[in-house]
């Protein structure tokens, strides 16, 4: 069974504008030139796969209907400019409302769902967050990991390991990935 590249990528803060619990598609601003990547990285032979933490469904804040309803709409945006993700995983959970779980960031549990779901090969694979807990959840998994600073990357820049590399967006560590991997 051949296995494939994926780019795990953290929602809020990489591929839209992170203003906090964002679940309506009116509140959905998609960041400069991220579509442009994201098909470049598609074309290369990724797998696209989002995976993001959604406590706001334990908080109760919106359903979990909610966020699936939005990254259809993500989904048909995208699909309007010949783009398909792969993959949309999130974790409804929060420690302090119903307790642990397996998913959330930094746990890896959403990444080794999709890489079962569809067959990904995690040490070819890639991971772009904007936190520390996303660069955590790839770096247990076992797939190399970016932080950007848009969304919260600035804040966290000062709080990952010496060795994470840092780009200002996701079409820089794109180039990056494209790069190394050409
Ligand atoms: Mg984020
Ligand atoms: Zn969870």
């Amino acid at each position: 069974m051949s296995l494939y590249p994926a780019v795990f990528l953290d929602r809020d803060g990489v591929l839209n504008e992170d203003r906090g619990y964002v679940w309506r598609w009116a509140d959905w601003r998609w960041l400069p030139d991220v579509v442009e990547a994201l098909i470049q990285l598609k074309a290369a032979g990724f797998k696209l796969v989002i995976v993001t933490n959604q406590a706001g469904v334990a908080k109760g804040l919106y359903q979990e209907t909610d966020v699936q309803k939005l990254h259809q709409r993500v989904a048909l945006e995208l699909n309007k400019r010949g783009l398909k993700l792969d993959g949309f995983y999130y974790c409804p959970h929060h420690p302090d409302y119903g307790g642990p779980c397996q998913c959330r960031k930094p746990a890896p549990g959403l990444i080794q769902r999709a890489a079962k779901d569809l067959s990904l090969n995690l040490d070819q694979s890639f991971l772009v967050g904007d936190k520390v807990t996303d660069l955590e959840a790839g770096r247990q998994a076992g797939v190399t990991s970016f932080l950007v600073r848009s969304g919260y990357g600035q804040i966290s820049e000062g709080l990952v390991p010496p060795h994470v590399l840092v780009f200002d967006h996701l079409a820089a560590a794109t180039r990056h990935i494209l790069k190394i991997t050409s």
